[in-house]
C-alpha cells in the first residue's frame, strides 16, 4: 500500500483504504496458520513539514492452539500511528519522525509491525483448553483415553508418608 507524502502534505490531509496480503505473519509465526487480507484504513494529514499517519487495522487470524493444536480463528483489530517527513531537519527534532527520500511510502512493513505487536504468542482454542494426552497424542477436549499418566510428584509422596505418619501417633 503507497500513499503519497507529498500529496498530503500539498493538499493537508488525504484518506485512503487498502486491503493488503500479510502473508509473512502466518509464515514468520508458527502458532499462526493463516491471515485473511489486512483491511487498512489509512487517515494522514499534514502538520508542518511532518506527516502524520492514523491507521486502522483489521482482519482475521487463524490461529494454532498452543495446547491442543487445533485451529480457531480469531478478529484482529489495532490502530497505530507513524511519522513521516521530506525534510531532514524536520527529522533531526524527533527520533520517531521518519526521514523519506521519495514522496511515496509503502506502508505495508509498518502494518506487519503493528500486527505483530498484537498477535498472540500462545493461543488457546478455549482457555480451559484440556490439550493433548502426552502418552497417546488423543484431543482431551474431544475424547478421553485410558492412559494412566503418573502425575503425583514423587518428593510429595514422602511428604504425604510423613504427614500420615504424624496422624497415627
Ligand atoms: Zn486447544
Ligand atoms: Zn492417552
Amino acid at each position: 500500500m503507497l500513499f503519497d507524502i507529498d500529496e498530503v502534505l500539498r493538499t493537508g490531509a488525504v484518506e485512503k483504504t487498502a486491503q493488503l496480503d500479510c502473508d509473512s505473519i502466518a509464515s514468520e509465526n508458527v502458532q499462526v496458520k493463516d491471515i485473511d487480507k489486512v483491511e487498512v484504513q489509512l487517515r494522514a494529514f499534514a502538520d508542518g513539514d511532518v506527516c502524520i499517519t492514523n491507521s486502522h487495522v483489521q482482519t482475521t487470524v487463524r490461529y494454532i492452539c498452543s495446547r491442543c493444536l487445533s485451529q480457531f480463528k480469531e478478529p484482529l483489530a489495532t490502530d497505530f500511528q507513524e511519522l513521516f517527513t521530506r525534510t531532514q531537519a524536520a527529522a533531526d527534532e524527533a527520533e520517531e519522525i521518519h526521514f523519506v527520500k521519495q514522496g511515496e511510502v509503502l506502508l505495508d512493513p509498518y502494518v506487519e509491525q503493528a500486527i505483530n505487536l498484537v498477535l498472540k504468542l500462545k493461543p488457546l482454542c478455549t482457555s480451559d483448553c484440556k490439550g493433548l494426552c502426552p502418552e497417546c497424542g488423543t484431543n482431551l477436549n474431544e475424547h478421553t483415553c485410558n492412559c494412566t499418566v503418573e502425575t503425583i510428584d514423587p518428593r510429595l509422596e514422602v511428604l504425604k508418608g510423613l504427614l500420615s505418619g504424624d496422624e497415627s501417633e
